[in-house]
């Protein structure tokens, strides 16, 4: 089976023990799920597609990007550009992001339409979020849904994690619009309960799961935090309890990381609710480590 990522990947600066020090990293959330992905699915191929700009840290994090055993063949380069940044801040244990992201090279990762369906025909599998939709301008976010909906029709699989960001959208209205657009050309949308209730006043996650059936979805997996998981596979429905964690120490990639063993179960054929399990699994050993890539072991799951 072979996946098709698409979105941003940026340079992370995260603080390190040492006051005023910072240590470089690369993340992103369709990037993290992809990383995740090839971690522990060997047997998978996965590929991510953006753009990068033609600078040393855009060499740096495709070197990053193949080294974690992820194909950058669709990875485009911008001439005089580079790629988008984010800060962490941590005060009291709390921490904040700052980021630099309205100019990175990301924003054109779909000009190019005749690029994004050949990536898309050498897959069976294409994952992308709704921040990949809103680094977009309205032409290439169209031309990214059009190639999207021509992927579908040809057979191949097409899953969404909705990803409200507000802060990257002109205003909520474009978001929320957007986001079942994005919803219309999937297969499965993979969508964070507190966030969708926040936005589109679902009252609870089956008001969310039927939104996204109504908007042309076959599968909804709808993740909680720590409340149970909640799905609707065509005519069947339910909920999965998530394991209790007694010490969360941060929750950065708790989502991107659960879609990733959604998306392996997907490609494998592993029964949804076996997926939803395994993703728990994942997703609970993320929050008690820091940073959005956690060093994770595939055998501590799949031994
Ligand atoms: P997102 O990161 O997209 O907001 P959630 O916060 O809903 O996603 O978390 C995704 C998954 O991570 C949950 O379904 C659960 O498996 C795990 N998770 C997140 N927070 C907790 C928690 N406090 N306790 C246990 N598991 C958690």
């Amino acid at each position: 089976m072979r996946v098709l990522a698409i979105g941003e990947c940026m340079a992370e600066l995260a603080p390190t023990e040492t006051q005023g020090d910072y240590r470089l990293g690369f993340a992103g959330d369709t990037f993290n799920t992809a990383w995740y992905l090839a971690r522990m699915h060997p047997d998978i191929a996965v590929s991510y597609l953006t753009a990068v700009g033609d600078d040393a840290i855009s060499q740096q994090m495709l070197d990053f990007i193949a080294a974690s055993g992820i194909e950058t063949r669709h990875i485009q380069t911008a001439k005089n550009q580079t790629v988008g940044l984010y800060l962490i801040s941590l005060h009291n244990g709390e921490r904040s992001f700052s980021y630099w992201r309205g100019q990175s090279a990301a924003r054109q990762l779909a000009q190019d339409s005749v690029a994004l369906r050949q990536a898309m025909d050498r897959s069976d599998l294409v994952y992308f979020s709704g921040i990949t939709l809103a680094i977009l301008d309205t032409a290439s976010r169209q031309n990214l849904l059009d190639a999207i909906q021509v992927a579908r029709a040809n057979g191949k699989t097409v899953a969404f994690d909705p990803n409200l960001r507000p802060r990257l959208w002109t205003d909520t209205l474009e978001m929320t619009a957007a986001i079942m657009q994005g919803a219309a050309v999937s297969d499965i949308a993979l969508p964070s309960f507190e966030d969708e209730a926040l936005w589109f006043a679902d009252a609870d996650p089956q008001a969310t799961a039927e939104r996204y059936l109504a908007a042309g979805a076959n599968t909804v997996v709808v993740k909680n935090g720590p409340e149970p998981v909640y799905f609707q596979q065509g005519e069947t429905a339910g909920t999965l309890a998530v394991p209790a964690l007694t010490r969360i120490i941060d929750t950065t990639a708790a989502g991107d990381s659960f879609n990733a063993e959604i998306l392996a179960g997907l490609s494998n054929g592993t029964p949804l609710t076996n997926s939803i399990a395994s993703a728990c699994a994942l997703a609970g050993r993320v929050v008690q480590s820091k940073g959005a890539l956690v060093s994770v072991d595939r055998s501590e799951f799949y031994p």
